[in-house]
């Protein structure tokens, strides 16, 4: 895809972030609690960052091969790049954040679970 349609992506979602923001923004200011759509956010910033990451070391060429304070921008796309997988699993997976706009924000039918009503240290694991 050419890098223009990808910096107008990144803006259209940009804004819509913004925009969720204010409504979080306005429930506080009202002493409401802000709802699930919340979760918007981090998926949305987490995926952003590994996108505008692996653009930015493409464009870079061989210089996105390598990291350091010499580097074009002192590196910080190659360090970002690294951590932003992380960023998609700490503090709710995407799939789980997912499942949370799906459920309570768009109100879908939940997964199928067989294990609902079984007490954590009943589950089987391992
Ligand atoms: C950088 C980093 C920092 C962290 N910091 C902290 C911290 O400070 N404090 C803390 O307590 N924890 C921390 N964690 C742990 C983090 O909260 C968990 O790794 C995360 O919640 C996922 O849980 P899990 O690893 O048990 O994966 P699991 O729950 O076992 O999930 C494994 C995979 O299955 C998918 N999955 C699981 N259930 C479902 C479902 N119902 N539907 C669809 N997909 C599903 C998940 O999306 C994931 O891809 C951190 C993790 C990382 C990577």
């Amino acid at each position: 895809m050419a890098f223009r349609e990808n910096l107008a992506d990144w803006y259209v979602s940009a804004q819509g972030y913004s925009l969720t923001k204010l409504r979080t923004q306005t429930a506080l200011s009202k002493g409401e609690t802000p709802g699930p759509e919340s979760s918007i956010g981090k998926i949305i910033t987490a995926n952003q960052l590994q996108d505008i990451c692996n653009s930015a070391i493409e464009m870079q060429d061989h210089y996105g091969l390598m990291t350091g304070d010499d580097m074009p921008a002192d590196g910080l796309f190659q360090q970002s790049f690294m951590w932003a997988p992380g960023l998609r699993i700490a503090g709710g997976t995407d799939e789980i954040l997912k499942n949370i706009i799906a459920e309570r924000v768009l109100g879908l039918p939940q997964d199928v679970r067989v294990d609902k009503t079984v007490p954590f240290d009943e589950l089987k694991s391992g």
